[in-house]
């Protein structure tokens, strides 16, 4: 069979087999793009299971697009913490202070919602094809791994080119008033039945026509390019404690982890002679290491082996905040390479 042939069956056999076998997902109970829209941006790099509770707790506190543009940072990023990437969180932010200046109403054409603030060609795509009905292709890794076995396609999949094609062979294939489904059908096959690793080939409605089935080429597929190498980051932590209160301090505003707060620390060899003499810098008169800790925390493109050094100090200095365990639980958002060292403060 031809690859067109194949393409033009996948709404046949998909849409049935998506009403039969979905799963219950909280955004899907409607398509207000509000909640789709933040669905798919908490989605990007985080499982399906992990962010059903967050979603429900931000939906809670934020219910449409007003209170998220009108929330304080530091809330925000406290309803976001454990996701990850707050460039996310800030960019939903910027995009509904955008819609709010517009009106309030959220864009419902292609190039407006593709216009805003952290949206890209995908969740531009899921959003418009959900809520919109409109033939926008959402590929995501688990739509390119079904591409690629469907018709045991070799090219690497990690290439905006890649994405592209895979985006103008679907769009002609969307079937007029089930736009929506079949986006979702594509992304729920990926998910739950042409998983990474042993896909479920015996139970897929795709198996009759798929080209890496017929050829026992499912694990094969996809293809990758070359992956650049993590660049390792040596980085000695403080945890510098007074009266039980724990120093912190915000990053910069530019670069990994902008703005956030964070435990005192600094790109070095870590020793505890380093780490008293950093207290001293700082004004802060070190009674006692009382412990080290170790952790590896890996970003996309970097890693951080931490040594952490608790300390108690005499008195608080420097331009650290002190918080208590209740602020820390409550008020202040650390991302995880630094809440990692705060569990049982
Ligand atoms: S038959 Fe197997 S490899 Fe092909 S799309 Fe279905 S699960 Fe994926």
């Amino acid at each position: 069979m031809r690859k067109n042939e194949i393409l033009q069956k996948l709404p046949s056999l998909l849409l049935p087999w998506f009403d039969a076998h979905h799963r219950d997902l909280p955004w899907r109970k409607n398509k207000d793009p509000y909640r789709v829209w933040i669905s798919e941006i908490m989605l990007q790099q985080t499982r399906v299971e992990a962010v059903v509770g967050y979603y429900d707790r931000f939906l809670t506190a934020l219910p449409d697009v007003r209170a998220l543009a009108n929330v304080q940072e530091t809330e925000l990023f406290k309803l976001w913490e454990g996701l990850g990437y707050y460039s996310r969180a800030r960019n939903l932010q910027k995009a509904a202070r955008a819609i709010e200046d517009a009106g309030g109403a959220f864009p419902s054409d292609y190039d407006g919602v593709r216009a805003l603030p952290g949206i890209g060609d995908y969740t531009a795509g899921a959003i418009c094809s959900i809520c919109f009905e409109m033939p926008t292709p959402a590929v995501d890794g688990n739509v390119l791994r079904v591409y690629t076995r469907l018709l045991c396609d070799e090219r690497p999949i990690d290439t905006d080119r890649m994405k592209a094609a895979v985006k103008d062979d679907l769009a002609p294939v969307y079937p007029s008033g089930s736009c929506g489904q079949f986006t979702q059908s594509l992304m729920e096959l990926g998910a739950i039945l042409c998983t990474p690793k042993s896909p479920h080939c015996d139970v897929c409605p795709l198996a009759a026509v798929c080209l890496a089935r017929g050829a026992g080429r499912q694990s094969e597929l996809p293809k990758k390019g070359e992956k650049r190498a993590r660049r390792v980051e040596e980085r000695m932590v403080l945890r510098i404690l007074c009266d039980g209160d724990l120093a912190l301090c915000r990053r910069e505003n530019k670069g990994l982890l902008a703005g956030l707060w964070q435990l005192p620390n600094e790109l070095c060899t870590p020793s505890p002679a380093a780490a008293l003499a950093f207290c001293e810098a700082h004004g802060m008169k070190p009674k006692t290491i009382r412990r080290e800790l170790h952790r590896t925390h890996v970003f996309t493109h970097i890693e951080w082996k931490m040594t952490c050094y608790e300390i108690e100090v005499e008195a608080r200095g420097g331009d650290f905040v002190f918080a208590s365990a209740e602020e820390l639980d409550k008020v202040y958002a650390l991302p995880t390479a630094f809440r990692i060292f705060c569990e049982d403060i």
